[in-house]
């Protein structure tokens, strides 16, 4: 097993551990959100026909050609089409077909001149300029071509994607299976949130953090709840998970306390460890163990760690499973808008909250930057990568920086 390796080389080892979950058949309304487990293709052009862009009169730009305000083109009105209807009769020289935004163009007709533009007395239009032909035509298959991908496998579905399928007709779309996450927190002093305070006791606060992560990303969360810090509770609770869900994540009792249980817990359930600890402030303890196929990754039970450790760790875990294409945070560069005065002796990970000033990418710090402190953790949406060895932050410096929180869907 590895031990304190790079949070790349932990996030690369996860990732290589599993593959995406079965495949499903979801319609339309269930899509936003899924991932598509098979390429797309379009049936049919889109549009399906050439049509008009807007309400006016179909005819033949030719005859246009020598008309002026003094000497209008005159054509006679032969028919009147409305949205949904198709033109019964052929436009030919002199005449003109009435129609509304997105009807067929007529046979015979080469352009659309639009209401405004034109006079109309009884069944004559009349057209004082000269119109080119082919103009104010959308053409067949002008946005989507027959046979065209709309989207590949391991794209995330968006409400955009979901109104491309079913303008193309598609009732429903192939997708992965939703993944179903585990989540069991570990601790002696842990109170569900809503039982009486009690003394030396603390609510628990991951199961819920990371509960609701799941959620956000489109996973299907498993709460495991708590368990206090005993090897065999531990580790019936981990079995259950694994039973039930695709992956599991725990948090507590993976550091070198006494009471750190989680890595026995593990090997009682006969688990291969595949790496413990990363060089990185906050969350170094952390693992990464698998048993029959599926992945169990124990986190730090600092709230914040505890966070930071699934955005980094856990999410390029689930969005593998999920099949998504990309599974890694997005990096940017910005530039402080403060200073962070403690040196980084260890690679570090600081919180923050990016701002556009100028159409520049800046970040300020969101506040207390310790392991257990939540607070600065809710307005986080980028974690500023500190390199090892780096001296005090100055406001000005540009940084490199993750991209989490509400901001993760740049991934
Ligand atoms: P551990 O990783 O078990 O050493 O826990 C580190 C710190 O995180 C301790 O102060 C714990 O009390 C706290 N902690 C552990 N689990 C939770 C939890 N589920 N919710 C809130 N705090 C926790
Ligand atoms: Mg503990």
């Amino acid at each position: 097993m590895r031990t304190n390796i790079s949070l790349e080389e932990a996030q690369g080892l996860v990732m290589a551990l599993g593959g995406p979950v079965g495949q499903d058949w979801v319609t339309l309304t269930e899509a936003v959100g899924r991932v598509l487990s098979q390429d797309v293709q379009a049936g049919i052009d889109l549009p399906p026909f050439d049509k008009s862009p807007l309400d006016g009169y179909a005819l033949q730009a030719g005859r246009t050609k020598e008309a002026s305000a003094a000497t209008p083109a005159r054509f006679e009105v032969i028919e009147q089409v409305r949205a949904g209807g198709v033109p019964t009769q052929m436009v030919g020289p002199g005449t003109t077909i009435k129609v509304m935004t997105g009807v067929p163009i007529p046979n015979g007709a080469d352009t659309i001149i639009k209401y405004e533009d034109v006079r109309r007395e009884a069944d004559t239009v009349s057209i004082f300029g000269p119109l080119s032909p082919g103009s104010n035509v959308i053409r067949a298959g002008e946005d989507v071509v027959r046979g065209e991908t709309l989207a590949r496998r391991g794209t995330l579905i968006t409400s955009s994607l979901v109104g491309l399928f079913a303008a193309v007709g598609l009732a429903g779309v192939p997708v992965f299976d939703k993944v179903k996450v585990a989540i069991l927190s570990t601790g002696d002093e842990l109170l569900a949130p809503g039982e009486k305070p009690q003394p030396g006791k603390i609510y628990n606060s991951n199961l819920h953090s990371l509960l609701a992560l799941c959620l956000e990303l489109g996973a299907q969360p498993v709460s495991l709840g708590f368990v206090p810090d005993e090897r065999g509770a531990i580790a019936e609770r981990i079995g259950q998970g694994l039973a039930a869900a695709d992956i599991v994540v725990t948090t507590g009792g993976v550091s070198v306390g006494d009471y750190d249980l989680v890595p026995d817990a593990l090997g009682e359930l006969g688990a291969t460890g595949i790496f413990r600890q990363i060089d990185l402030k906050p969350g170094s303890p952390v693992l990464a163990s698998e048993i029959a196929g599926k992945t169990i990754i124990g986190l730090s039970g600092n709230p914040a760690a505890a966070i930071i450790g699934f955005e980094l760790i856990a999410i390029p875990a689930i969005r593998q499973l999920m099949g998504l294409e990309k599974c890694l945070p997005q990096k940017i560069q910005a530039v402080l808008l403060d200073g962070f005065a403690k040196a980084s002796p260890q690679r570090r990970l600081l919180r923050g909250e990016l701002e556009i000033t100028g159409g520049k990418s800046m970040v300020k710090f969101t506040g207390e930057q310790s392991n257990g402190v939540l607070k600065s953790m809710v307005s986080c949406n980028v974690l500023v990568d500190v390199p090892a060895g780096s001296g005090p932050l100055k406001a000005g410096q540009e940084v490199s920086a993750l991209l989490v929180g509400n901001l993760r869907g740049f991934m």
